[in-house]
Formats: C-alpha cells, structure tokens, sequence
C-alpha cells in the first residue's frame, strides 16, 4: 500500500474555553456532539451558581449546594479536558493562551467567557473594609463577618453589660444589594431570633445605601417601588439618594453624614474580568467589556468569542444585561456558530432572548418582570415562587436543587 492509500487523517479543531460559569459550561456542553477537542481552563475547580451566593453569605445554604466541579458536571463528555489554571495572556496572532502555570494552549477557536469582578469606582482601598460578594470564598467572608458580629455583640453584653448597636451597612440597591439587604434582615429579624439570650439579634439596623433615587434602577418604575416598600417591610432603612464618599473600618462617610457600622458589604459595582483588556482585540468599554459583532466575534477575529459578562453586546441601541441568561445563551450560540463552521454552513447571528428579571427581598418577598413564556409583573408571594422555580431549574445537581428547595 503506497502513502497515497492511506486514509486522509483531519486533525480535529482545538477550541479553548476559558471561564466554566454560566457561558463557558454551556458552550462545553453545547459542542458535545461536534468533532472537536475542547479545552476549558478556570482558576476554581467548580462552576458556581452565583445567584444564590447571598444565601451563602447568610448561612441559608453551604457553599457545596451553590459549587459543583466543573470536572464532574462534563464528566461523561468525553471531547472536553478541564485544566484548573489561571490564565494570564494571550497570543491572537500565534493562537496560543498563557496559563499562570506557565503552560501554552494552542487553539483554533477560543472562547473568553471570564465574567466579572467588583469595581470601587477607582478607591480599590475600599476593599478591605467593605467585601464585595462574587465568588464562594467572598460569600465566607461576609457570613463570617455577619455571624461574628452577633457574637461579639452577646460576649460584650455579659462582659460590660450593653454592646456596640449592630449596624449591617449594604452599598448600593440593585439586585444584589437588595437580596443582600432582604437576606440580613431576615437572619436577624427571623432566623437568628430566639438563638441568643443577652441580645436582640432583631434590634440589629440594615442600612441600604443607594446614589440613585430608587432601588432596583433598571426594573420598571413599579417594580423599583414595591420592592423598596417589602425591604421597609423588613425593617430594611434604605437611604436613596446618598453617595458614598469615603469607607474607613466599620465607618462609612455619605454627603448625608457619616454611619458607623459592625459590617460594611460592597455591592454597588461591576467590572469586566481584566482579561478582556489582555486580550488586545476589539473596542473595550469604561467597563472592561469587550465589544463583539453580532457573531460575538471582537473585531478581526473570527475564530474568537467574547461571551457573558464580559462582553459589550447589543441590541436595539443597549447593550444586553449582564445575566445569567445572557451568559447560558450566548455560550450555546458560539457553539452552534462553530458547528456552522465545521458544516460549511453560514453563521448564525446572535439574538438576545429577554425573559424577564427577577430579585428575591428576603424570604417569600420577591419583584419580577416576566416576559417569557408569560408577560406579567409580579411581587410578594407569586414573585418569590417564580423566583425559586426558575433558580431551581438552574442549579445544576438534581441533589443540590432538592436541598436548595427544601431550605
Ligand atoms: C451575588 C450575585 C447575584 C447574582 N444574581 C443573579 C440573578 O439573580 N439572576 C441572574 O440572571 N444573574 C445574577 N447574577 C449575575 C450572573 O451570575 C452573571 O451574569 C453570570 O454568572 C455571568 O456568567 P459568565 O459565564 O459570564 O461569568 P461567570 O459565571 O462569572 O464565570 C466566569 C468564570 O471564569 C473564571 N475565570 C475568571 N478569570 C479567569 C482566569 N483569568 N483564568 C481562568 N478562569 C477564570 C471564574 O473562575 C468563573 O468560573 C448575579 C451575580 C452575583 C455576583
């Protein structure tokens, strides 16, 4: 048999994707059947389900019900390898990816879905006294924080007789904050209620504080009023209209005055991972964001795509919200888009499919727009039941869906 008889062999494109959250796992997921060798890279083991990191942070649920290993959900999908690095640089013109271990990944398709991180609006020193809430590890800390101050509070009342008042200081109202806010006032006012017998957990302020002139600043008008009339519900004080101008330890300064407080948690900004600058392809926003065509392509690279909340996308004049629906769509759009590829066929152009919003306020308290499969504006009860479903829905786990309903 002379070479010329033996079988061509084609080598299999190489897709990376770096990120295993909402966007990356679903493009993994989604190329399940194509003939490809895919790639995925995170920095953590685990993909995290974020909208309930809150939870988390309130001790409603342990961090194992939120996190599953990234390398067990693709466990039986035998074209994707999953390395546990960071990566740190890329190469567009040879398509290779740095990793911080200092290993090189070549591709032919790269997938950047690497998300967000906090932004303090240039006053990075804030950190240390005001946690933000982005990944497991911060959610740990903010519960340790919430949890300690209760319990500093109870030694110091038998030591001396009367305790610091208990001040949980949230910055900035949109859905994090005012899930953040609900949750802390439903732990001291609800949860916490009976298990201390010096103090009154229930005595414990929640101030929510919030430069616009109403929480939730993208929902619809009437939405943004009932939930700031369920978090004044709660007991939640919420302080619209006030900037925040200084964050010292246990002391937050605002042009309405200055408010001590036990525990100080930062949910008021939102930066693109620094990844989307390192990538060096596209137009970056004041964000991070990186902007993509309506391929979810940066401009000049074809093969790459930006996904998530890492990217600048948009439709109808705005650019789309950075969401868990964003990310799951667009993460099964690249990978159809290279599916086209691979068949020679034309790609497919991205349409964002808006579903609705929705924010829990505490425990059966709850605000949302539905747009799909039913357009309806919900609050209270009927809101926090489609919450819990839809989040249900989400979680990855059959195990951990069962417990997060039962909690
Ligand atoms: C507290 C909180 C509550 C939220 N609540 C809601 C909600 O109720 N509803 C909703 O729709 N959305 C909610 N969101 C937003 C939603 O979680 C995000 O829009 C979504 O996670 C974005 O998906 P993504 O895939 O772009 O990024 P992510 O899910 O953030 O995934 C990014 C992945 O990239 C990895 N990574 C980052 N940098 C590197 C690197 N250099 N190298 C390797 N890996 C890296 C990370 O470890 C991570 O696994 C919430 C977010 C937070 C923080």
């Amino acid at each position: 048999m002379s070479t010329s008889d033996l079988p061509i062999r084609t080598a299999r494109k190489r897709v990376v994707i770096i990120g295993g959250g909402f966007a990356g796992l679903n493009a993994a997921k989604a190329l399940h059947n194509a003939d490809v060798d895919i790639t995925l890279v995170d920095r953590k083991n685990h993909h995290l389900f974020q909208p309930l990191l809150y939870q988390v942070a309130t001790a409603t649920l342990a961090p194992t019900n939120i996190a599953q290993p990234i390398r067990s959900i693709l466990r039986d999908q035998k074209n994707v390898t999953v390395i546990l690095d960071q990566v740190v640089g890329f190469d567009l013109q040879y398509k290779t990816v740095k990793m911080e271990s200092g290993a090189l990944l070549t591709y032919d398709y790269l997938i950047v879905a690497t998300g967000a991180t906090h932004s303090y609006f240039g006053h990075d020193e804030w950190a240390r006294f005001a946690p933000g809430i982005k990944t497991i590890e911060d959610a740990v800390v903010i519960r340790k924080s919430i949890f300690l101050a209760f319990e500093n509070a109870e030694r110091q009342m038998l030591e001396t007789g009367r305790y610091d008042p208990l001040v949980f200081a949230v910055i900035g109202a949109g859905p994090t904050g005012v899930e953040l806010a609900g949750a802390i006032a439903d732990t001291a006012k609800i949860y916490l209620r009976k298990d201390y017998r010096l103090i009154e957990p229930g005595d414990a302020r929640i101030l929510l504080i919030e430069g616009l002139d109403r929480v939730l600043g993208p929902y619809p008008a009437k939405l943004s009023a009932s939930a700031l009339k369920q978090l004044q519900e709660l007991g939640v004080e919420v302080m619209l209209n006030t900037k925040v101008l200084n964050i010292e330890d246990k002391l937050v300064t605002t042009d309405k005055g200055v408010f001590p407080a036990t525990v100080i948690i930062w949910a008021a900004g939102v930066a693109a991972s620094p990844l989307g600058k390192l990538l060096g392809a596209g137009v970056v926003d004041k964000r991070g964001c990186v902007t993509v065509d309506q391929y979810l392509n940066p401009a000049g690279h074809k093969e790459v795509f930006i996904l998530g909340d890492l990217a600048h996308f948009e439709q109808e004049g705005k650019q789309v919200p950075g969401v868990a629906q964003t990310a799951i769509q667009m993460g099964n759009h690249a990978a159809r888009t290279i599916a086209a590829d691979l068949g020679n066929q034309e790609r497919p152009p991205f349409h964002y499919f808006d579903k609705g919003e929705m924010a829990t306020i505490g425990r059966m308290k709850a605000v949302a727009q539905l747009k799909w499969p039913l357009k309806a504006d919900l609050t209270g009860l009927p809101a926090w039941f489609g919450w819990l479903g839809i989040h249900i829905l989400f979680l990855v786990g059959l195990k951990n869906r069962l417990i997060v309903l039962l909690q």
